[in-house]
């Protein structure tokens, strides 16, 4: 008997309506577990090499995981993959809430999306039961109207929803597939991919539990957890006051990017902070299925002639970020009413804000005029200039709208050679709200990841410092780092720490686990508990040193994904402004990436992962990870 998964995928192409269940064997599953690994795999053997991302012929996946269901925190998120039309290699997103578990309560693990439907549909998947139904009177409609519309055409407000919203049906390039209304798939335009299949929503029912191999285990996490969140400081911030409980913290540090990452304090951060938003707009927490933490906020405001409705829950600390200090704006109404707006809409917020603050600093810079803007000026801090391109954006109805839809490296190909001086991206992707000027071994994972930057995709340096935290030290030894460098290094430790918890973060992206609850180092369970999880879902005698081989696995499959594209060590690099130093006051003044330190890094990091000078994994190390089929 199998424990911890359902042991089905199912596989639909829309263009011939065929729906096929494939019921992979035990050692697939114990070689992949789920999301970004398992979706991976079927991309990487059926995806023919340099497919267009947004013809029929792109492969959209979503993923469950081994561990996506049980009760406990922190593992019901679902892993999107598809090839980026962002940055044309691998597009790798992840969301939480209620709609990953009741995917895997209704029957499957995971959805291997092919072909395009000749006309707008849904999927519904009920208890095992599969239909691709007719969406047409959905289409051009916003995420609130489709979640009540399908609610009441399905007669039950327990369905799942997860959706495009028109900003993806109009082509916004950075288009996120979002669910409750709140929770996005936002990275990398997996949501244009899935519009373009002409698929509006994937709607999920179940009752279906999976079985797990040692429930009196899980109970224990999940009671464990539940006493722990107030114990570690971190985890208790996020509880109190979201995401946003750190704006205090990194404004303080110097790194709260600020006026489109010119400076790293911003002179009203106070009035963006999670504690000010508890005070004044918070009207209530809420959480993923089973989690203990609760960090979601829920928000609710009037102002100036618009209303933020609780429905679509509250701005994170990146969004706060993109359509805050990014833009200049201390105004939490309006960054909480651009949430709103992105999440109707469905668009990732940090591309969304973090383009329009470059179009304000290209303005200000005199790159563009009024002529480009549409009268407006655009400048920072400007609130209702920024929510008036939002809307330009979302609904590409302007030319300005339509430029800035593309995302910021694509409008600086139209603006010139000074705008791209201006650029906060990776791989086209935009930089989110932690700065790699400051922390070090940030700057060497957003160079080198694979679908560009992402805070999401290791631990940050100052976990990992002398001077550091107790229990955060002793969680990242099990890792094998027991040698915590000064402040500020950026020697072979410190790219050790990058690569291990680049391995570690990606683990928990194969198992898509929620990394504020799981990780090496400030969460609220550590590698330990992790360990613990997959035994007590699986049953398989699983140890760290095999969880981080699942992680290796996932980074070399997205790797060699990229290469096969046309990437390669070229595109392991930083914008320029990265390496401008920093201006404003604080402790970060005068601060930027050193160029050399960099390149350097990149060469060690290649060689803890066991790849080639040019980044290329050997051949050994793919048999190593049973990934020899990637060489045929
Ligand atoms: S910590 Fe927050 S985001 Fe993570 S599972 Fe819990 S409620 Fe969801």
């Amino acid at each position: 008997m199998s424990f911890g998964y359902t042991g089905s995928i199912l596989h639909i192409n829309l263009s011939t309506k065929e729906i096929e269940i494939e019921n992979p064997r035990e050692d697939f599953y114990r070689t992949y577990m789920g999301g970004g690994a398992m979706g991976l795999y079927y991309i990487l053997k059926e995806l023919p090499a340099h497919t267009d991302p947004l013809s029929p012929a792109n492969i959209l996946t979503f993923m469950c995981a081994v561990t996506t269901g049980a009760a406990v925190p922190g593992q019901s998120r679902i892993n999107v993959n598809a090839k980026s039309p962002m940055t044309g290699g691998i597009g790798d997103s992840q969301a939480g809430g209620f709609f990953p578990a009741e995917l895997k309560f209704s029957g499957f693990d995971g959805i291997v999306i092919k072909g395009k439907s000749p006309d707008p549909v849904y999927l519904w998947i009920n208890d095992g039961k599969v239909e691709i139904r007719d969406a047409s009177h959905l289409w051009g409609k916003t995420t609130k109207e489709v979640d009540a519309l399908i609610k009441t055409e399905l007669n039950d407000p327990k369905v799942q929803v997860a959706q495009i919203g028109p900003a993806a049906e109009k082509g916004v390039l950075f288009s996120s597939i979002v669910n409750m209304m709140s929770r996005n798939n936002g990275r990398t335009g997996m949501g244009t991919v899935m519009a373009s299949k002409n698929l509006k929503a994937v709607v999920v029912r179940g009752t279906k539990k999976v079985s797990l191999a040692n429930p009196a285990l899980l109970t224990s996490l999940a009671k464990q957890g539940a006493h722990d969140v107030s114990e570690n400081p971190d985890v208790d911030g996020l509880a109190k006051h979201g995401t946003a409980s750190v704006v205090a913290y990194q404004n303080d540090a110097g790194t709260f990017p600020t006026r489109n990452y010119t400076e790293g304090q911003f002179e009203e951060a106070a009035r963006l902070s999670g504690e000010t938003m508890t005070e004044t707009i918070l009207k209530r927490t809420d959480t993923c299925f089973a989690c203990s933490v609760r960090c979601k906020r829920v928000v609710e405001a009037e102002k100036d002639g618009y209303k933020v409705d609780s429905v679509f829950g509250g701005p994170e600390y990146e969004t706060i970020g993109t359509f805050g200090s990014y833009c200049g704006s201390a105004d939490l109404e309006a960054v909480s009413y651009a949430n709103q707006i992105c999440n109707n809409y469905g668009v990732d917020t940090i591309t969304c804000g973090a383009t329009i603050a470059f179009a304000m600093e290209c303005y200000e810079k005199g790159m563009i005029s009024e002529k480009e803007t549409g009268g407006l000026e655009l400048k920072f801090g400007n609130t209702a200039a920024m929510l008036e391109v939002l809307n330009q954006v979302v609904n590409k109805s302007t030319p300005l709208g339509i430029t800035l839809s593309q995302g910021s490296a694509r409008a600086a190909e139209i603006w010139g050679a000074e705008a791209k001086k201006l650029l906060i991206t990776v791989k086209n992707e935009e930089a989110p709200a932690h700065m790699p000027q400051a922390k070090k071994s940030l700057a060497l994972i957003y160079a080198v990841n694979a679908f560009g930057a992402d805070h999401q995709s290791s631990e940050h340096d100052w976990m990992y410092e002398v001077g550091g935290a107790e229990l955060y030290f002793e969680r990242l030894a099990l890792l094998g780092l027991t040698n915590p460098p000064e402040a500020g290094d950026f020697g072979p430790e410190k790219v050790k720490f990058a690569s291990l918890t680049h391995t570690f973060y990606s683990m928990l992206d194969s198992l898509t686990l929620c990394q504020f609850v799981f990780g090496p180092a400030w969460t609220l369970f550590g590698p330990a508990e992790t360990v613990d999880l997959v035994k007590g879902c699986t049953g398989w005698d699983v140890t760290v040193e095999e969880l981080m081989k699942l992680g290796e696995r996932r980074i070399d499959m997205m790797r060699i994904f990229n290469i096969r594209e046309g990437l390669s060590r070229k595109d392991d690099k930083l914008p320029e402004k990265f390496f401008v130093p920093l201006k404003g006051s604080g402790p970060t003044s005068g601060v930027a990436v050193d160029a050399d330190k960099l390149e350097k890094a990149i060469d060690l990091h290649y060689e803890n992962m066991g790849w080639s000078r040019e980044g290329v994994p050997t051949s050994e190390k793919l048999e190593e990870l049973s990934l020899g089929w990637c060489l045929k």
